[in-house]
């Protein structure tokens, strides 16, 4: 098939078969869905792209040992980072960049070749830090480990124990403690909290929990675990069974008279903590973007957490509200799913562990950023299905590359996501695609266009906080506005 393409791109070496397949599409003007379908079985792919299994597999995660990525359907913490795109600062500035396979693990958060750390593709203000030779040398080391893993299973261990440890100590690490053994910059200490099951998506967290964690020897690494189980006492936000063994010098909680089950206890929790931010803050349910983010990540997260933020935006709503969720759904205006996670929500019975983590951390990232009302955002720009005629020959907007989409349609949606803050999932158009009006914003429209576009829209906010604030009368309790 390959060859019948009009561009021809050649793979470098090293690279990501994503990023291969996301250059071949780019060059020939195509969604990549367009040119395979998803989920393809490896076999496919190779005859289609006229390569061998094994050399795909080089490609992708599937070419390391288990103790790196895991096994397929199996729920435990890997070194995977695969659900975040991660760029070099430098050499990946451009779409027809390659993207190297060791980038998707959370072993090597850095470009060796720019001797810089590692971005998210979609954080707008690319951070540009030079790494120490220090952390160079470790990141190599570790990368050492991965290859003699499969020979070796002592270096096998030492990659599951370092992980576990990091799970450990990312639930209570903070500026001072644990110690970091070579020089890496400093992080928000609540974005750690996102590395579980799955790995954080800023790669600083990855070379942060490394560089407090790798260098140590079996002793120390066992000294470090004991501190991490003390920190946490009684109730870690995570399963026992992602966590190094409680060692035996740190003594069992105290139990309480009537002890809670720790899901339910876990729920307990972080309804108080709502409560408090309610309280103090004046959080509320129209402050909830459809597509909740956390730390650097701006408009929205990578697109692999997309459907799993908008599910927890409608758990936060029904926090916050104390709505159902086919409400809360309704309120948000995305697609009501049922889900065992929500209904024992309803229930009050628990919450999960991972879900609690994220509704923390993102309610934290809404009250530092200043409370935005994204309830009344979504309300004014879904009366404006049209462009203005002024507006519209003020922008003078490109020909589309896809004749079946209007630029004007891909131009409001850009503007929906950056205002609200969420997919296109909750907008009028929830069937159009959002990584095409987001691509359109960010590459095909330039400064000056996406300008005009943000004035129009503050505009229209402005104008409708100036209805709203005649309209409604002031109350501390508000009701759940409906969307429309
Ligand atoms: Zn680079």
């Amino acid at each position: 098939m390959i060859d019948y393409l009009p561009a021809h791109v050649d793979r470098s070496p090293g690279e990501s078969l994503e990023s291969w397949l996301d250059r071949i599409a780019d060059a020939n003007s195509l969604p990549v869905r367009l040119l395979l379908p998803p989920n393809l079985p490896i076999q496919h792919l190779a005859r289609l792209l006229d390569r061998s299994v094994a050399e795909l597999n080089a490609m992708t995660w599937a070419g390391y040992h288990r103790s790196v990525v895991g096994r397929a359907r199996q729920r435990t913490p890997t070194w995977r980072a695969d659900r975040h795109q991660w760029i070099c600062p430098r050499c990946t500035s451009t779409t027809s960049a390659p993207r190297r396979v060791e980038w998707q693990l959370a072993l090597h958060p850095i470009c060796r070749c720019c001797s810089c750390y590692l971005v998210q593709a979609d954080y707008s203000h690319p951070r540009d830090i030079d790494v120490h030779p220090s952390v160079l040398d470790m990141v190599t080391q570790l990368m050492d480990l991965t290859t003699t893993a499969w020979t070796n299973r002592n270096h096998a261990d030492r990659l599951r124990r370092v992980r576990r440890t990091t799970t450990l100590i990312a639930q209570s690490l903070d500026e001072g403690w644990p110690p970091r053994h070579v020089p890496v910059p400093a992080i928000d200490p609540s974005a750690a909290r996102l590395w579980a099951e799955h790995t954080a998506p800023d790669p600083l967290v990855a070379v942060t929990l490394l560089a407090a964690t790798a260098p140590l020897a079996p002793t120390q690494l066992a000294r470090l675990i004991e501190d991490g189980w003390v920190r946490i006492g009684a109730n870690p936000d995570v399963p026992i069974s992602w966590l190094p063994k409680r060692p035996f010098t740190v003594p069992p909680p105290p139990r309480l008279r009537h002890p809670l089950e720790p899901d339910k206890k876990r729920l307990k929790n972080l309804r108080d903590e709502l409560r408090r931010l309610q309280a103090r803050f004046g959080l509320g349910a129209q402050h909830v973007p459809a597509t909740l983010f956390v730390g650097t990540e701006y408009p929205l997260p990578h697109h692999h957490e997309w459907v799993y933020r908008e599910f927890n935006a409608v758990a936060l709503v029904m926090l916050l509200a104390r709505v159902d969720a086919i409400q809360a759904s309704q309120y948000l205006h995305v697609p009501y799913a049922a889900d065992p996670a929500l209904t024992s929500l309803e229930g009050n019975s628990s919450i999960r562990p991972d879900h609690a983590t994220l509704l923390r951390t993102a309610t934290r990232k809404l009250i530092r950023e200043g409370l935005t009302d994204y309830q009344r955002r979504r309300q004014a720009l879904t009366a404006q299905r049209r462009l203005p005629t002024p507006i519209l020959a003020q922008l003078r907007l490109p020909q589309a590359a896809d004749p079946t989409i209007s630029t004007e349609r891909l131009a409001l949606g850009w503007l929906w996501i950056t205002l609200t803050r969420s997919t296109l999932t909750s907008s009028p158009w929830p069937l159009n695609s959002t990584q095409a009006a987001l691509d359109f914003g960010q590459h095909v429209l330039d400064g000056e266009q996406r300008l005009i576009l943000l004035e129009y829209g503050n505009e229209l906010l402005t104008l409708a906080s100036d209805d709203a604030d005649r309209d409604t009368p002031k109350t501390t309790q508000q009701p759940l506005r409906q969307a429309r």
